[in-house]
């Protein structure tokens, strides 16, 4: 292979059973490239129209139910196999699978036959428009990914595509070994690893087992290696063809047509566009379940009968624990094949949409006893490992930073917007920390903990790197609840926060890759900042902790003074009212603009309330003695 101009572009490219992305790596990492709409994804279905040109993506989908003879989904699946092998999944297909040419399948619409390479070519060429309309230049190149199974055949069917759109595919990538490039696995490791790439799709499970020998492969060698000449071996691979994200919606859907059935009296029977609505709101509860405990669905069946029903997680993971359970039966199968314990695996790596499902994270981290990783978007880790390669084979330099120590600081948003720092920058990986926080109002039940990383003291000056909620503490006062917040970085700069609240035990985690798109010129720039924002910062952090420290003084001795007015001398009650209304006053126009205010004068305010309440606080508990119960 000839050595590639510098400047040249090459994508990357994710060409899914389900969903197809392409991303490109500049001075900031790698990138997904959305369409003119802003969307990241889109959906590996083609329409073949009689009279008009194929539609491809979105709008294919949108109406794939409806026009089942000709809108091609999944065609990957047909890529370089013979008819012969597909006999019993061209049984099950809505469209036409037919014999071809030299045996190949090939799909039959509207008395032609189209050869699958023809309609992936369909997919890579909308792909290679979006890439050009972000970019503003033309794209010819791709590095695109496949199957670590994928035979040679499925991979020259995959390069053939290719050059239907008019790319030349400059290297075919394995799935698993793009996800952990896009994670820089191989870069630290001080000796060779084992990876698990764990990929749940739309149609599709894959389990790879790899292994990673840091700085083994030399020259350009095709096999699999990033920049760091990390070689990147499979071991084992094993998976479901027909298994994934899809059959959890199907499980969805008999579930909202058992509640039609039930609430109509007997089956209903579902035309093309009711079947694709229902389609589409199965898919739509399963992924809003990914976030949320239960889930609204409201669906018109026709001639006025409407179905609204709730489903919560808990359902959806009690239907999903089979399908998630023949994945684990494929890792085990995988981990035997490859002679390997599951906790001898050094590092798990989760691929696939579906593997944003809270339960199936859990369960995967249950069968390996380690955190996977999943901070980048598992949608997205493909494509993005994709433009890693391609960056190297561009002749790019990989300007990314080298993970030996932790280039900004990290930390939490406290009260007021003010940023705690657990990890300070320069401190070596790995690393870990832990610190205590606790609640600012009586009763709180949830804390949102938001992660942030950066020099400066104010949380609006860092970068957020994400965010999330420890929800169902028992109701406690203002700063009884114990959360203990634990930072840990891996040598790959995977950042896990967790935060347990200690009396009641509830706990919540999030993975962020801290890194990640950052470029030297970024962390010099922020560091630049901090410098000379300092002093203002510390201002700004000093009124801010005044602000809270003052409210929650305005709130309790104001509670006291209304416990006790009757018990006091009307002038010192007056005057107690007087000073809270000034603190009161100042910490409002504080609170409108920190920026602007004057710190000392809210101290000054602060320390006279203090002052005058020492006698109020004595009057309170001398009260609350004479009014406990005598024994
Ligand atoms: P493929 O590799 O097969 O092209 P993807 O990795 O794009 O597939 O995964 C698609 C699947 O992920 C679909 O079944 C989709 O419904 C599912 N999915 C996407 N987001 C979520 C989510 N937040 N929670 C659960 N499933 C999701
Ligand atoms: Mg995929």
């Amino acid at each position: 292979m000839n050595v590639p101009a510098p400047t040249e572009v090459i994508v990357g490219i994710d060409l899914g059973t389900t969903n197809s992305l392409v991303a490109w790596q500049d001075q900031r990492g790698p990138r997904v490239l959305p369409d003119a709409e802003g969307r990241p994804i889109l959906p590996s279905v083609v329409r073949l129209a009689a009279d008009a040109p194929p539609t491809v993506g979105h709008a294919a989908r949108a109406h794939a139910v409806e026009h089942p003879q000709d809108t091609i989904a999944s065609v990957k699946r047909l890529m370089g196999r013979d008819f012969a092998e597909l006999r019993a999944l061209a049984e099950r297909l809505p469209f036409a699978l037919v014999e071809g040419s030299r045996g190949m399948a090939c799909v039959a619409a509207h008395g032609r036959t189209f050869a699958p390479e023809e309609i992936s070519a369909m997919i890579l060429s909308a792909l290679r428009q979006q890439a050009e309309a972000a970019l503003g230049q033309p794209v010819r190149k791709a590095v695109v990914t496949v199957p670590a199974y994928f035979d040679d055949a499925q991979r020259q069917a995959t390069r053939d595509a290719g050059r239907l759109a008019g790319i030349e595919v400059v290297r075919i990538l394995n799935e698993p070994t793009a996800a952990a490039l896009a994670y820089g696995i191989g870069q630290h490791a001080p000796q060779p690893e084992t990876i698990v790439v764990y990929d749940l799709g739309g149609g599709t499970f894959d389990v790879s087992v790899l292994n990673v020998v840091p700085g083994a492969a030399e020259g350009d060698d095709a096999s699999g290696m990033n920049d760091a000449g990390d070689l990147f071996q499979v071991l084992a691979t094993a998976g479901d063809t027909s298994l994934g994200g899809d059959d959890l919606d199907r499980l969805v859907m008999e579930r909202i047509e058992a509640a039609a059935a039930e609430q109509f009296g007997g089956a209903v029977s579902l035309t093309p566009s009711v079947r694709q609505t229902l389609r589409h709101a199965a898919e739509q509860a399963k992924i809003a379940l990914s976030h949320a405990d239960t889930v609204p669905v409201a669906i018109e069946f026709g001639g006025g009968r409407g179905l609204e029903l709730v489903i919560s997680r808990a359902e959806l993971e009690s239907m999903a624990a089979p399908l998630i359970e023949r994945t684990l039966a494929c890792c085990r199968r995988a981990l035997s094949d490859a002679g390997i314990a599951a906790d001898a695996v050094d590092r798990i790596v989760l691929v696939g949409g579906m593997t944003r499902m809270p339960g199936v994270r859990e369960a995967v981290g249950r069968f390996f006893g380690r955190v996977p990783y999943s901070a980048l978007d598992p949608e997205q880790v493909v494509a993005m490992g994709a433009a890693v390669q391609a960056a190297v084979l561009a002749g790019r330099r990989r300007d990314l930073l080298l993970l030996d120590v932790i280039p900004l600081s990290l930390g939490i948003e406290t009260v007021g917007g003010a940023v705690a720092k657990l990890i300070m920058r320069n401190s070596a990986v790995p690393a870990r920390a832990v610190e205590m926080f606790s609640t600012s109002v009586d009763g709180q039940v949830n804390v949102l903990i938001h992660v942030v990383q950066g020099e400066r003291e104010l949380v609006a000056d860092c970068r957020s790197l994400g965010r999330f909620d420890l929800r169902g503490i028992p109701p406690m006062p203002a700063g009884v609840p114990q959360i203990e917040v634990e930072f840990v970085v891996d040598v790959n700069g995977i950042l896990d926060v967790s935060a347990v609240e200690r009396r009641s035990g509830r706990r919540a985690a999030i993975q962020v890759a801290p890194s990640h798109g950052l470029a030297r010129d970024e962390v010099d720039r922020m560091e630049r900042e901090s410098f000379a924002h300092a002093r203002d910062d510390m201002r700004i952090h000093r009124v801010i902790d005044l602000v809270v420290n003052a409210s929650l003084d305005i709130k309790w001795i104001g509670d006291a003074l209304q416990r006790v007015r009757s018990d006091l001398d009307p002038a010192y009650a007056a005057d107690l009212d007087g000073r809270i209304a000034s603190l009161r006053n100042a910490v409002e126009a504080a609170r409108r603009d920190p920026v602007a205010a004057n710190a000392d004068v809210l101290a000054e305010a602060k320390q006279a309330l203090d002052v005058a309440s020492v006698r109020l606080h004595e009057i309170a508990i001398a009260r609350s003695l004479r009014e406990m119960p005598a024994r």
